[in-house]
């Protein structure tokens, strides 16, 4: 088997109501798509996380190295591109679409076999996940307390067990969505906290101290990445677990980040850091370093049945009689592609994800679809 063709496909959606996090606002949702297709008909599809045309840009300076290569090849594949992007490469961009053309390569070799891609990486620990809320942006132009309340009351309605907001906006006002989402959700749902490291350490200290008593599950990306002195201090400064990772690329930033302790809850993008290759070598040393892996997730439905087969094979961690879980990261914001450019699509029914057990990554793609919201390939 060869690779014939490797293109991507930019979708495009403009929206009518903007959002915010910490420090951008969205205005429009994009997503760049990795089509590979093989000389015996075999097509595999996969996610770039980030910007949708400097990713596309990417994977075409790319395709040259791969195309007319066995896609069976995945891990030789990956460490060829690495090296070759190596010298102004490691992180970014580069690693983003990496990552799209893996998942891809990944779900070409599942359906090659005719099995799902947690088979092939020696089989799944669960069959469906729990799956956390994400949202909780601040709409531009409502009230943030009176939205905030209204979608955390549809997550209630639509099943969900957690949920996750965004912070980042000034320590007052902060603190009040906080109470205002433990208040709708209720005692017996997870909530967790995202700054979207809009905070410095005296910032995300005083916050995290200040909602000490809400029951957070976790505290994400408090301060800048990069800075991981400044994770740790928070992590000393606070009582609640501090979680951060979807900008961490590859297993050596992750390494970085466990070898200094940055996070409790190490949280890699399976469209960004590498891909599945990669991600499971983050899997083996977030276990070997005994810190709690949940996986970050932002994109369509090639993304989320890539974590799902990422999350099926996921150890327990504990291992007793009854082990949780990982959540799956099930974005809520508003994203008319999303789910539409799956024929079947990836659903949460009563706070929980099915795996997806078709070949590869177990979806497919619905063209007329994708044709509506593309824009550019
Ligand atoms: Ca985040």
């Amino acid at each position: 088997m060869k690779i014939t063709d490797l293109k991507t496909h930019i979708l495009h959606h403009r929206l009518d109501q903007p959002f915010e996090s910490a420090f951008s606002t969205f205005t429009d949702r994009w997503a760049c798509l990795v089509e590979i297709a093989c000389d015996d008909g075999t097509v595999g599809w996969g996610e770039c996380l980030g910007p949708a045309g400097p990713n596309a840009a990417t994977v075409a300076a790319m395709a040259p190295l791969i195309l007319g290569r066995d896609p069976l090849a995945i891990e030789p594949i990956w460490t060829l591109i690495y090296n070759q992007f190596r010298d102004q490469g490691q992180r970014g961009l580069s690693v983003t679409a990496q990552s799209g053309i893996d998942i891809a390569l990944w779900d070409i070799a599942g359906k090659h076999f005719g099995v799902p891609v947690h088979v092939l990486a020696g089989g799944a620990y669960r069959d469906s996940v729990p799956a956390y809320a994400t949202g909780g942006f601040r709409q531009v132009g409502r009230d943030r307390i009176a939205a905030l309340e209204e979608e955390m009351a549809q997550h209630v309605a639509d099943g969900f067990g957690a949920a996750k907001i965004k912070i980042g906006y000034g320590h007052e006002i902060d603190v009040a969505a906080i109470r205002t989402a433990r208040a709708v959700l209720g005692a017996e749902r997870a909530l967790m906290i995202d700054a979207n490291h809009g905070y410095d350490t005296v910032e995300a200290i005083r916050l995290g101290r200040a909602v000490a008593d809400q029951n957070i599950a976790w505290f994400e990306e408090p301060v800048v990445p990069e800075q991981l002195a400044a994770y740790q201090d928070v992590r000393r400064g606070q009582p609640i677990p501090v979680a951060g990772g979807e900008t961490w690329h590859t297993r050596y930033a992750h390494a970085q980040a466990l070898d200094a302790r940055a996070v409790d809850i190490l949280q890699p993008d399976v469209a960004g850091c590498g891909g599945i290759t990669e991600m499971r070598k983050i899997a083996t040393m977030a276990e070997t370093a005994g810190v709690r892996l949940v996986p970050h997730v932002w994109g369509t439905g090639v993304t989320v049945a890539a974590s799902l087969q990422m999350l099926a094979i996921l150890p327990p961690a504990p291992q007793r009689h009854a082990p949780s879980d990982p959540w799956l990261e099930f974005d809520r914001t508003p994203n008319p592609f999303r789910m539409a450019i799956l024929k079947q699509p990836i659903t949460c029914e009563n706070g929980r994800v099915a795996v997806p057990d078709g070949p590869g990554l177990g979806i497919e793609i619905d063209r007329e679809a994708l044709a509506r919201w593309s824009v550019g390939d």
